[in-house]
């Protein structure tokens, strides 16, 4: 399945809530929510909204988390399949890999704007783990590991300009963040209340591979 290149505020619409895919604007009343919250298309804004429930409930919050995190069906199912195979809360376990992925470190970390940004940031080399260059934005990122801006980057236009625009937003307990050196030490596994900032019910997604 090719990955959705379309208007990711649409992506939002469908699920009828913010689900920050686009930076900074998602904070702006520009965003395409607080101006038009209803299902996209032709008929949108008059469709009856229908009490979603089951097998639906389930797919809806599969392909939610999926947009959040930017992932194909098999890299999401990939990520399940490790999950399952954890110690632990299988739901719990399968956030908290999608969360520790570098492009999403990145994104919490302040220095993207979105994680589709960041993974273009982590994609182009900017990025190293422990002082090696990593540009593979599903890498796990472990505690103990340090995730910085390789030297040669550190004046890069874009990272500059998101550390300034996510200066407001605090960073994860987790990872302890040195804006002023674009570096930052994960002190350990990521919380299930700081996981994400958009509500998502994993259980459903569990539900829904165990079929
Ligand atoms: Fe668009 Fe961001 Fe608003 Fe979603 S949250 S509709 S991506 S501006």
């Amino acid at each position: 399945m090719a990955r959705y290149r379309g208007p990711v505020c649409r992506l939002c619409r469908r699920e009828g809530m913010k689900l920050f895919l686009k930076g900074e604007r998602c904070h702006t009343e520009k965003c395409a929510i607080e101006k038009r919250n209803f299902v996209p298309g032709q008929h949108g804004q008059s469709r009856k909204t229908k009490k979603t429930v089951g097998y639906g409930l389930q797919l809806r919050e599969k392909q939610k988390t999926k947009r959040v995190y930017g992932l194909l069906e098999t890299q999401f199912r990939n990520n399940f399949e490790k999950a399952a195979h954890m110690k632990g809360i299988t739901g719990e376990n399968l956030l908290g890999l999608l969360e520790r992925r570098l492009d999403s470190v990145i994104y919490r970390m302040g220095f993207g704007t979105s994680r589709a940004q960041s993974r273009q940031i982590v994609r182009h080399g900017h990025v190293q783990v422990n002082g090696r260059k990593v540009n593979i934005p599903s890498f796990t990122v472990k505690p103990g590991e340090e995730i910085s801006i390789r030297e040669s980057s550190k004046n890069h236009p874009t990272i500059l300009a998101a550390r300034d625009a996510t200066a407001h937003a605090p960073a994860p307990s987790w990872m302890e963040v040195d804006r002023d050196n674009l570096k930052a030490k994960i002190g350990g596994m990521p919380k299930r209340d700081e996981l994400v900032q958009i509500p998502i019910n994993e259980q459903l997604i569990v539900e829904l591979y165990s079929k």
